[in-house]
């Protein structure tokens, strides 16, 4: 059931097809758990590993995550306090790594049954994961968790007993004011009213004020830079971020035209004239999660948009560039894993614009 529209909508999902195909490519590079233990080695240790007797041993027996020192004797763990440390599945492990990095959406049931894991393995697995990639959103762009009522539908420890999963919403915002008010912070000022659109809230300064600009007729680029006394690469990205929350829209001529239905987000592709082919928005993000993971709980909401990301980045997001970014990382212990809230404020990543061209 292919659609024909499939060249103009960005997708939002993997098939059935398209995660088996992935699964079959991964255990025909990597059919043994030696392989998997060997691409953990590597990417934690490509080089080799100092022995605490100081003597730098390069030599591993294939498949290998221990080292006998051949000056000192003594047996070296080569993921010793990394991210790999301890995992008793390296096959599970670099799977759900080969997946997320082939840009494939898939659910944590459907991960476990190609894993051959127990279901809640499979979803730990994908958390700690998403986890590692979280901590590589910092430059990301924030947008507020109160704005994803529309994904939000699965309970969570953090949700008050009898209330829609949605309430945690209103919990986490009341923690975070009696937060700050211990530590004596002046909670953030209610949001400006203007007559701007609510999805202006997440944005700065500058996407309002582009956003006024043109807000009653399209303007091109050039008339904008020669309006904004700001780099013209902020004024790129600034344009970024008002597509990415669909309030701008590309239109022949380098123009700029505001989009003021949220709903009918443009995609702009290559094949247009569109300065900016861009994929993500964030309408997208909600179609991805309701497509792979049907509704999720706001506690988790940050590491769902971190998977997103890995969907859509192919730049970014490699095999090896994500197998590193695991080796660099500390493994989160269970009630680490557990205990973690989103942010009001999630980050949320989208592909380079640059790289897309
Ligand atoms: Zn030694």
């Amino acid at each position: 059931m292919s659609t024909s529209h499939s060249s103009k909508k960005p997708k939002v999902t993997s098939t059935r097809e398209e995660i088996d195909l992935a699964v079959g490519n991964f255990f025909e590079l990597y059919p043994t758990s030696a392989d998997c233990e060997e691409v953990i080695c590597n990417a934690v240790a490509p080089d080799g590993v100092t022995c605490e007797c100081g003597n730098f041993v390069t030599e591993r027996e294939f498949g290998e995550r221990t080292i006998r020192c051949p000056r000192c004797k003594k047996k070296i763990f080569v993921t010793a306090d990394t991210f790999f440390h301890g995992v008793k599945r390296p096959v599970a492990y670099c799977l759900a790594t080969y997946l997320m990095s082939e840009g494939i959406a898939i659910s944590a049931n459907y991960f476990a049954k190609c894993a051959s894991v127990a279901s809640s393995t499979g979803g730990t697995i994908l958390h700690e994961i998403s986890d590692v990639v979280v901590k590589n959103m910092d430059s990301a762009t924030n947008v507020l968790t109160a704005k994803f009522r529309q994904i939000i539908g699965k309970r969570s420890k953090e949700t008050p007993a009898r209330e829609h999963p949605f309430a945690e919403q209103a919990e986490e915002e009341k923690r975070v004011a009696e937060r700050a008010k211990r530590q004596g912070i002046t909670p953030a000022p209610p949001p400006e009213v203007t007559e701007l659109p609510s999805e202006l809230e997440p944005c700065g300064e500058l996407e309002k004020e582009i956003y006024k600009l043109i807000m009653d007729e399209p303007v091109n680029f050039d008339s904008l830079s020669d309006s904004i006394d700001v780099p013209l690469s902020d004024i790129l990205g600034a344009l970024t971020k008002l597509q990415i929350f669909g309030l701008v829209k590309v239109l022949p001529g380098n123009k700029y035209s505001a989009s003021h239905d949220a709903e009918d987000i443009d995609f702009p592709e290559a094949a247009r004239p569109a300065v900016l082919p861009r994929q993500g928005s964030l309408k997208h993000f909600f179609q991805y999660v309701r497509k792979t993971h049907h509704r999720v709980s706001r506690k988790y909401a940050q590491r769902y948009a971190a998977r997103y990301w890995c969907f859509l980045d192919r730049e970014h997001w490699t095999f090896a560039s994500l197998m590193k970014a695991c080796a660099k990382a500390k493994r989160p212990s269970y009630a680490q894993l557990t205990s973690y809230v989103s942010p009001l404020a999630v980050k949320l990543a989208f592909p380079d614009p640059q790289q897309q061209q």
